[in-house]
């Protein structure tokens, strides 16, 4: 019997535990990616929601920036959600000063594009790939996909048009919190693409 790969969740900052809980409910090996041996011992990475400058910040810190960037480029699959959908985004807008993206999904994302923590709000979210019933999607200081380059591909889009689901190769981002609703449809999206990958 094939063994499944594990998968990493980048655990430097953010709500780390319930990616960790909605993977290992369905059925994946978890590994919490702190330093560049764990990363090296996973087939694939979640990057969660938190705060983009910080996970930034620490993921130099740790040495885990360089390393991350060289296997997205050789097409490690990873599901970003919120803040880690900034971190795989090729260009952030409204970044802080000397702020950094790992980059790999050519789109344009716009932080804090839906207003500060109190104007946070669940909807919602039809997700045609994902097909009934919608998603239920909760947005909390979430990046807006300004701009969608020609080599990512919508997956999600408010009713107003804004862009909040994307997908490229391997890659895949969120501007909301599915880990937070017991949505799973998107993990098993990410980790079809492991298996996948790892195959
Ligand atoms: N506003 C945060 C950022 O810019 C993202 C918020 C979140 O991940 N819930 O990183």
């Amino acid at each position: 019997m094939a063994t499944t790969p594990a998968v990493g969740v980048l655990a430097l900052q953010g709500d780390v535990r319930e990616h960790q809980k909605v993977l290992t409910d369905l059925g994946a090996e978890v590994v919490l990616v702190r330093t560049p041996a764990q990363l090296e011992a996973v087939s694939g990475l979640v990057i969660p929601g938190g705060e983009s400058s910080v996970i930034d910040k620490l993921s130099r810190i740790f040495e885990l920036a360089d390393p991350i960037r060289q296997r997205i480029e050789v097409g490690m699959p990873v599901f970003g959600t919120c803040a880690g959908l900034i971190m795989l985004a090729d260009t952030v807008l409204d970044a802080i000063e000397g702020q950094r993206s790992f980059g790999g999904l050519d789109v344009t994302v716009r932080r804090n594009a839906f207003g500060s923590q109190n104007q946070s709000f669940e909807t919602q979210l039809e997700v045609p790939e994902l097909g009934e019933p919608p998603v239920h999607a909760t947005f909390i200081r979430g990046p807006v996909v300004d701009t969608v380059g020609a080599r990512a591909r919508v997956m999600a889009s408010l009713p107003d048009g804004r862009v909040v689901a994307v997908a490229q190769g391997n890659l895949l981002g969120t501007s909301f919190h599915p880990e937070m609703n017991g949505e799973t449809r998107f993990h098993s999206y990410f980790l079809d693409r492991v298996a996948e990958h790892a195959a």
